[in-house]
């Protein structure tokens, strides 16, 4: 009984990429210039606002930034966000043809 009290709420605790991988419907994605970011350029822990952002929770706040595109959706949101203007969208390849 006191294990099914700790469940009781239906709120989630988020954590990376619960949706799942995005798969190949992404049309964009972000790309970033490690010569203007900001913690590459200083060579310390600062800015992280593609990390702040992200609503995905993908963007690993180190030095360098990383963006994990395995779950990336794609929205642009850390490009928009990104003071140094150091994250480009670009269009995904389609493997297609
Ligand atoms: S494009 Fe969107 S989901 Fe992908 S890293 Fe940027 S903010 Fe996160
Ligand atoms: S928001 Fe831009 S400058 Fe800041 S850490 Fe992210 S990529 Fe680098």
């Amino acid at each position: 009984m006191k294990n099914r009290d700790k469940n009781i709420s239906a709120m989630s605790t988020p954590a990376i990429a619960e949706g799942g991988k995005t798969g190949d419907w992404r049309d964009m994605r972000p790309v970033i210039d490690q010569k203007k970011c900001i913690p590459s350029i200083k060579g310390k822990a600062a800015c992280y606002l593609c990390w702040l952002y992200c609503p995905e929770g993908v963007v690993k706040a180190a030095i360098p930034v990383k963006i994990d595109l395995d779950y990336c959706k794609g929205c642009g949101i850390c490009a928009e966000e990104c003071p140094a203007q150091a994250i480009t969208m670009i269009k995904e390849v389609d493997d297609n043809g």
